[in-house]
Formats: structure tokens, sequence, C-alpha cells
């Protein structure tokens, strides 16, 4: 099985990519947390990508499609594959189609996890990351808002979650990333999921619409 995920930031996209990947046992490419790996480890490739990343903006497509180009060629991708968070430009789709058809492959599917502007805006300001095992967290939910629920590790603000970064990852997503629904609602393989409520519901959702 082939997917990508699509939604704006704050969807719920890592988190049901996460538990879909597991479902079917393929593997869980986030290009978010590659990037944010390579920034703490201080790689060359992290280097290049931290401004970029901790203001918001996209870092440039040659950076993405390497990255993927490694996992594709790589055995891992041999089972299937559920893509969060590429592509995230129409270029970055195209790009990835040639790959794909230059190895015989096709995707199975498009989700896409549908959730308004008011309510992103509100998921992104509560959203925390453990400083320690780098699991997401809101702090509406946990119950003790000062530690992760996983490891009890510190919570901290990413970057690029502080309020002015929000609102320019927002424009980024609507400009760049929103045309990708027109692009593969035309090959027909776009699922269109609603993503309020818990995240159960959701990902009942979508592996009833699979
Ligand atoms: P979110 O979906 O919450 O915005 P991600 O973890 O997917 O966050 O991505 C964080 C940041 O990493 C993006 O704002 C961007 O700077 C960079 N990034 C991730 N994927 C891509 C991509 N495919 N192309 C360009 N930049 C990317
Ligand atoms: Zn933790």
């Amino acid at each position: 099985m082939r997917i990508v995920m699509l939604g704006a930031p704050g969807a719920g996209k890592g988190t049901q990519a996460k538990k879909i990947s597991e479902k079917f046992d393929i593997p869980h490419v986030s290009t978010g947390d590659i990037l944010r790996k390579e920034i703490k480890n201080e790689t060359e490739l992290g280097l290049e990508a931290k401004s970029f990343v901790e203001s918001g903006k996209l870092v440039t497509d040659e950076l993405v499609i390497e990255i993927i180009k490694n996992f594709i060629q790589g055995d891992s991708a041999e089972n299937g594959f559920l893509m969060d968070g590429f592509p995230r430009n129409l270029a970055q789709a195209k790009k990835f189609a040639e790959m794909l058809e230059e190895i015989e492959l096709k995707l199975d599917h498009v989700i896409n996890i549908d959730v308004d502007n008011s309510e992103i805006i509100n998921r992104l300001g509560m959203r925390r990351t453990c400083k320690e095992c780098q699991k997401i967290t809101s702090v509406a939910e946990s119950s003790n808002g000062a530690s992760c629920p996983e490891c009890g590790g510190e919570l901290f603000i990413r970057k690029d979650d502080e309020k002015e970064v929000i609102a320019h990852r927002l424009e980024v997503y609507e400009k760049e990333t929103q045309p990708l629904i027109e692009y593969y609602s035309e090959s027909g393989i776009l699922i269109d999921i609603d993503g309020l409520g818990t995240e159960e519901e959701v990902t009942e959702r979508i592996l009833k619409s699979l």
C-alpha cells in the first residue's frame, strides 16, 4: 500500500500517519521528522534546513527530493509507504510522480485530512513537543501540563509553533500545498476525511475509507 497524507499543519496528519502505517505495517516517512532530526544532529543537511524550518518556510525542493529519493531507493520502500509532509507543493508532486513511474509504482491513496482554519490555529497554539522523546502533545488534553504523558520529559514549544510562525505556515500551506488536493483529485485517488473529533474517530474514518 502506497499512501500520501495531506492536511494543514495541526490537522492531525502525523498522529494518523503513525497509526495507519502501523496498521498496514508500512514505513512512515515524515519529512518534518527527518529534517528535525538532521537539525538536532547538526548534520550538513540539518544546517542547510534549519533557518527554513524554524521560520515556517519550506526547505528547497532539491533537499527534500534528495531525502525521498534515498528512501525510495532503499529496501524499506518495497512493501509500500506512507508519506507524511511530502509532497508539499506541485513541483514536488510532479517529481515524485516521475520517480514512481521510473520504478513502475503507483500511489494507491491520497488521504486529505480536513480541518478548518480556526480549529487549526487553536490546536497549534496548544501544541507542545517533548524534549526527550519528541512526542507531540496538546497541553489542554494532558493532565499534567508540564511534562510528557509518554516519558515524563520536559515539554517545549517548537520554534515553528510560535504564534508569528504559525500564521506564516498556514499561508504557505494554502498557497503551496492546498493545490495538491485538486491535483490528486484529478487522478481519482483522493480521499477526503473530516479531521474533527477524537483521534480514534478520525482513524476509524480513514480505515473505513481505504
Ligand atoms: P507541519 O505539518 O506541522 O507543518 P512538519 O513536521 O510536516 O510540520 O514540517 C515542519 C517543517 O519542515 C515545514 O514547515 C518545512 O519547513 C519543513 N518541511 C517538511 N516537509 C517539507 C517538504 N516536503 N518540503 C519543504 N519543506 C518541508
Ligand atoms: Zn516524552
